[in-house]
């Protein structure tokens, strides 16, 4: 096991799903026959006859792990089809595999510049076939758990700064482009340091994991985020949620921790381990930044300080 505290969704990723989703794609049906009689033993296999199904099954179900593509179909191409994945961000990663009749250097140079991670000429030899299928869901598999990484706290397990730094742009623009509010909460520990000087810093240290925890497990949209911003900083970035919505949300995550009753004897605050929490609100638009939403936020926690802790201040900054 890696000393990482890895959530539950992390570890697997390093070893290959146990049926791996296989999407077969050609415009003719004995093609496919061929590559599911290879595969179907220990693999999920999908099948699509076209560009647009294959775009559309993407898109509607949990995507695959990787694609079988053919190049030449009727309508739209296998390259056109790998050049729609890999401009969809949530599509990009999943490895295309081209199996094509045409192998000509030139064919082979368009299918990789598309985007494609291999190129197999038909007719398929099955050894092959499997192999290279295998070699790249292994590095697929490989590269999520790097991804994942770098992308987590290491005491906590939630997201790291950098992963909230991304996000918050990601979220930003899509925000701005659906005309959809999005919140911020900035969570800052009360007196932690107090904390740390009271029952040492590896008690600190269970402390910060806890009230991670105890964050993480009250956002329960899957679009809602919380990363630890710093030190005992907190913050969470919810799309899509507008002020009373957020509001509320603060309010309710500042009880759960309170709630905790994590033992704070040098808190003159309360008995126990408390939050404050600064929330802002803001439609994305060209005459604002995600920068000023962090500074709203970071205003509203200041406020909530200077008002004495434990509670929850809202941005005036609407
Ligand atoms: P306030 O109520 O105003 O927020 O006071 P505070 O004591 O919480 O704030 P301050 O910024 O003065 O102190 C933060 C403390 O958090 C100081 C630092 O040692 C501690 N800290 C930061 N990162 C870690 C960590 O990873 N582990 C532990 N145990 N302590 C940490
Ligand atoms: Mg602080
Ligand atoms: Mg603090």
């Amino acid at each position: 096991m890696p000393a990482y505290n890895l959530p539950p969704e992390f570890r697997t990723l390093a070893t290959l799903p146990e049926r791996p989703r296989l999407l077969v794609v050609d415009d003719q049906p004995i093609n496919i026959q061929t590559l599911y009689q290879i595969f179907h033993a220990d693999h999920e296999v999908f099948m699509a006859t076209g560009g647009e199904q294959t775009l559309a099954f993407c898109r509607d179900n949990l995507p695959p792990d990787l694609i079988l593509l053919d190049v030449v179909m009727p309508g739209m191409d296998g390259i056109e089809v790998c050049r729609r994945l890999k401009s969809n961000p949530a599509l990009a990663d999943i490895p295309v595999i081209f199996v094509t009749a045409r192998s000509e250097p030139a064919d082979e140079v368009a299918a990789l510049a598309a985007g494609g991670v291999d190129f197999i000429a038909k007719p398929v030899n099955p050894v092959v076939v499997r192999a290279r299928v295998k070699t790249h869901l292994t590095l697929k598999a490989q590269t999520d758990l790097l991804h994942s990484m770098v992308f987590i706290d290491g005491l906590t397990g939630v997201a790291n700064r950098r992963r909230f730094d991304e996000a918050l742009q990601i979220e930003w623009h899509r925000c701005r482009r659906s005309n959809r509010p999005l919140t911020l909460l900035i969570i800052d520990i009360d007196h932690f340091k107090r904390y740390n000087d009271h029952y040492g810093h590896q008690a600190g240290d269970a402390c910060l994991q806890q009230v991670a925890a105890g964050l993480k497990a009250g956002l329960k949209r899957a679009q809602d985020l919380v990363a630890r911003y710093g030190g005992e900083e907190f913050v969470c970035l919810m799309p899509e949620c507008d002020h009373p919505a957020g509001q509320t949300k603060a309010e309710e995550l500042r009880a759960a921790v309170a709630a905790l009753g994590i033992a704070h004897a040098d808190s003159p605050t309360a008995s126990c381990v408390t939050l404050s929490i600064g929330v802002a609100v803001m439609q994305p638009s060209s005459a604002n930044t995600p920068e000023a939403l962090i500074a709203a936020a970071d205003a509203a926690l200041y406020e909530a300080k200077r008002n004495g802790r434990n509670r929850v201040s809202v941005s005036a900054d609407l």
